[in-house]
């Protein structure tokens, strides 16, 4: 197949790609079912954009008959990696592989360095997000600035306009920090509410706690209610979907081991996870570790043991909430990708939201195609990034909602952002924390406490 815009070059480049099973390659019978799924292909109908176009060129690259060249690299990174060819794809090709494996060829072989990009991917992959106490900080210091109205008269003042368009729709999306961090509000310990079902352990995240460190608190309470005893160490590491998804597979090895570390799957009945983007990573571990003796096995444990939060609620039977008299709302709910393309995880957030006795759920058209976040994507190629918010929107706008739930902390920031850029007004939740708010109002877990933070 003759790929637009890229020709082969004929070399003894390399034998395959960074050690990927060829065979995964191969299962791709280019039958193109996945075209139609695929926003990237479906926003320019250039094969080269395609799932079946990216495949191709990886295998060629894989038979040593293109060089990996800094075109192919820049293809790689305008993929979403959203993963609805996956689910389209009747051979069930392996693209999440194919993608994270060409990711990380493209970094090996620099071909799309710059010093500028270098030191930025130095600063927050290798630096920032290695080590969560730095995050955290740099996180206090952007609070301040935000209480202290700097950044509203920055806004106000009107200087903002000197920057270049992309620092100042970069600008715009800087997100409000949480006012206190998760373990500010949740104790290391959590009894169950009532009798004792299960015991887990509560993974709270990166950005997640960083900006929705309150999800983490009624995720945590939402379980004790539901007869779980919740471990929920303070300080943790970031799960390292960012630098698997990015290219930096050794970091995410690591970040693998930690985790394997500071949670041994035979201590939990579960490990959950409550952003889907994490717990599709998450649950992959054995994949990323299948080549270290020392913890492939327990890789796999932890593999098995990792849950998502709806996954989990649904699966131990959700303690029903009380009917009530709070006024009905509309809902409506976007999937995250990773959640229902990459975990399969699609009947159960809806259960969850049919169980709150005064929501009326209303399904939102493309509920399964991104919107745009895709991790850092709404950074690094805004221009599609926007035209798939846009398209988000006016769906949304579509069913008349007042609430738009999901379940991905990335997502939750892209329609937040969303909302105020196309002036919708939408309340955007967690799932979980419509949840929490339910029992709350009937009595059945604690009025939550105002947050005040330092
Ligand atoms: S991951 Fe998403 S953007 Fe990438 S090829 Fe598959 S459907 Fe297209
Ligand atoms: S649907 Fe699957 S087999 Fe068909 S072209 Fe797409 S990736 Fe290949």
């Amino acid at each position: 197949m003759t790929i637009a815009g890229i020709e082969p070059t004929p070399s003894a480049a390399r034998p395959h790609l960074l050690g990927l099973d060829y065979s995964v390659l191969q299962q791709c019978m280019h039958c193109g079912l996945c075209l139609p799924t695929c926003p990237t292909y479906a926003a320019t109908k250039m094969e080269r954009h395609s799932p079946r176009g990216r495949i191709a060129l990886a295998r060629a690259i894989a038979d040593g008959r293109l060089e990996l060249t800094p075109a192919f690299g820049q293809e790689m990174y305008f993929c979403l990696g959203c993963l609805a060819c996956m689910s389209a794809c009747p051979a069930g090709v392996n693209y999440a592989e194919i993608f994270e494996h060409a990711r990380a060829a493209t970094e090996l072989d620099q071909v799309i360095d710059t010093p500028f990009r270098r030191a930025v991917r130095w600063f927050t992959i290798k630096w920032l997000f290695m080590d969560l106490r730095r995050l955290l900080f740099l996180g206090r210091l952007l609070r301040l600035y935000q209480r202290l109205g700097l950044q509203s008269l920055l806004r106000g003042s009107g200087i903002l306009k000197l920057l270049p368009a992309r620092l100042r729709g970069l600008e715009a999306m800087t997100p409000t920090i949480a006012p206190k961090f998760s373990a500010e509000l949740i104790a290391p310990v959590t009894p169950a509410r009532g009798a004792k079902r299960y015991r887990v352990a509560m993974l709270t995240g990166c950005a997640q706690d960083l900006i929705f460190s309150e999800i983490n608190r009624d995720t945590v309470e939402v379980l004790a209610r539901n007869g779980c005893e919740v471990i929920t160490p303070p300080r943790q590491s970031c799960c390292g979907s960012l630098h698997g998804h990015n290219g930096e597979w050794a970091l995410a090895q690591q970040l693998a081991r930690r985790h394997i570390d500071q949670f041994p799957p035979d201590q939990y009945d579960a490990i959950i996870s409550n952003a889907g983007g994490c717990g599709s990573h998450l649950k992959h571990y054995s994949q990323l570790l299948a080549d270290d003796p020392a913890y492939r096995e327990r890789a796999r444990q932890w593999d098995a043991k990792l849950k998502d939060i709806h996954e989990w609620l649904m699966a131990i039977g959700l303690q029903p909430v009380p009917a009530h008299t709070a006024p009905a709302q509309v809902v409506t709910y976007h999937e995250s990708c990773h959640l229902c393309h990459g975990q399969k995880i699609t009947r159960q957030p809806r259960e969850l939201l049919r169980a709150i006795p005064n929501l009326q759920l209303v399904e939102l058209p493309e509920s399964n195609w991104c919107c745009g976040s895709a991790g850092i994507y709404n950074i690094t190629q805004p221009e599609m990034a926007n035209q798939l918010l846009e398209r988000k929107m006016n769906h949304i706008r579509s069913t008349g909602a007042t609430i738009v739930a999901n379940g991905n902390s990335g997502c939750l920031l892209q329609l937040i952002n969303g909302a105020r850029q196309h002036g919708l007004s939408v309340r955007v939740a967690h799932p979980v924390t419509l949840l929490a708010e339910a029992y709350r109002r009937t009595g059945t877990l604690p009025e939550e406490k105002p947050q005040t933070g330092t």
